[in-house]
């Protein structure tokens, strides 16, 4: 696959995380106007609910694009999903007849600001990168029990809260939690002191399965409607006291950022790749029969108050144990059902290397070995007034398919 070019001349670029090839979905508004449903195509947003209304692009009798949400077309299921990747492809191509239709409905992205890309339905949150587990484990509960022994077998994950996912740009509140505090004989309520970032990819679920019902893995991967990047926030303070034994709680609940563009599984075939060798052999319904995981490369910035952004570390999605497809199988596999807009924290993403891992706590190795910034200052969790920025994108021949940023600047705790 090379770089697909387009009339858009932005969308040429090598650098570009939205060339012709990408078209995500984004929801935006420019001034007063309402919100509506976009596409990315270079530095330019392709306004849906104008292109639909001049009846240039249609899905059908229903309009689903004048919506602050991409729920409805991702309800009209996977026919109409590839119907319109086609008809943008057509629309946006070099030479193509009707670039004078589509050109007055872009807007310069500088002029735009960028919302909730979808209504979630439910957030549930995995814990499936094998570095991340054993680095976890190791510091939480020594390097013998590091792994627990459903990890090779089971994607584990927890169910977290819908109220909390906000979009890139918004800024995030430290949480007040209940902490037990080292050498302390009772808890103390406070400002939570070892605040984290998670790096991770999320999967929006596309369509639904009903109660009672499962799914094995390729219905699962047809099922995704897209890709995000996703910060799950943590209060590692507040997890390491309440998480035994039901897991986290309130150290999650508190706020969780995705980015604004939903990167769809049409824009990033080329990147499939497959899942690591298996050390136990995976029960009949996890196992996959295509590669189901993407090569996107992902970095963390982080952003002192005043400083400039400099990247922490660096990894890969490929890093993954268990796929997106493979956790929403795992997910139903009980009968639980699935709607339109759930969202699948793919878990922190880590590699081998400690330059690799997608936490502070693993970054610090939980406080002890602090990093030192470029301004002097060190981190070993996230400070008041930091911006953290996650970026990633897969590359290709000449060309990328990215996601564009997912960042959140850290506020102080409300005490009183
Ligand atoms: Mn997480």
């Amino acid at each position: 696959m090379s770089l697909m070019k387009s009339w858009v001349t932005s969308a040429n670029s090598p650098d570009t995380d939205f060339p012709l090839n990408n078209l995500p979905y984004g929801v935006f508004s420019t001034g007063a106007d309402e919100a509506r449903c976009g596409v990315a195509i270079g530095d330019q947003i392709l306004d849906m609910a104008a292109l639909e209304a001049a009846g240039i692009v249609s899905l059908g009798t229903e309009a689903v694009f004048d919506l602050p949400f991409w729920n409805d077309v991702m309800e009209l299921g996977a026919d109409a999903w590839s119907a319109l990747r086609n008809r943008l492809l057509q629309l946006l191509a070099s030479g193509a007849p009707e670039q004078s239709l589509v050109a007055p409905h872009l807007i310069a992205m500088t002029d735009a600001q960028l919302h909730m890309p979808v209504v979630v339905s439910e957030f549930t949150d995995f814990y499936a990168s094998r570095h991340h587990a054993t680095n976890v484990g190791t510091m939480f509960r020594g390097a013998q029990n590091a792994l627990p022994p459903n990890w090779l077998h089971i994607p584990i994950g927890y169910n977290g809260r819908a109220s909390t996912v906000v979009v890139s740009g918004t800024d995030i509140r430290r949480p007040m939690g209940q902490l037990m505090e080292l050498d302390a004989a009772m808890p103390s309520f406070g400002p939570c002191k070892r605040l984290d970032i998670e790096l991770e990819i999320g999967a929006i679920v596309g369509t639904s399965t009903e109660m009672g019902t499962r799914i094995n893995v390729a219905q699962a991967d047809a099922m995704i409607f897209g890709y995000v990047l996703l910060n799950d926030w943590s209060a590692r303070d507040i997890q390491a006291w309440e998480y035994q034994p039901l897991g986290p709680f309130q150290a999650k609940a508190f706020a969780t950022s995705i980015s604004p563009w939903i990167v769809t599984p049409a824009a990033l075939a080329p990147f499939r790749t497959s899942t690591p060798a298996r050390e136990h052999e995976l029960l009949p319904y996890l196992r996959e029969d295509a590669p189901m995981l993407f090569d996107i490369d992902l970095a963390v910035d982080i952003q002192p108050q005043g400083g400039t952004a400099e990247t922490i570390a660096r990894t890969n999605y490929n890093e993954m144990y268990y796929s997106a497809a493979q956790q929403l199988t795992h997910h139903a596999s009980s009968g639980c059902a699935m709607n339109a807009g759930d969202l699948l924290g793919s878990g922190t993403i880590s590699g081998p290397e400690k330059h690799q891992c997608g936490s502070l706590l693993e970054l610090s190795w939980g406080g002890k070995e602090p990093m030192t910034l470029a301004n002097g200052d060190t981190r070993s969790f996230v400070e008041d007034g930091d911006t953290m920025t996650l970026r990633g994108h897969a590359q290709g021949d000449g060309y990328r398919v990215g996601f564009g940023t997912c960042s959140g600047t850290v506020l102080p705790a409300i005490v009183t």
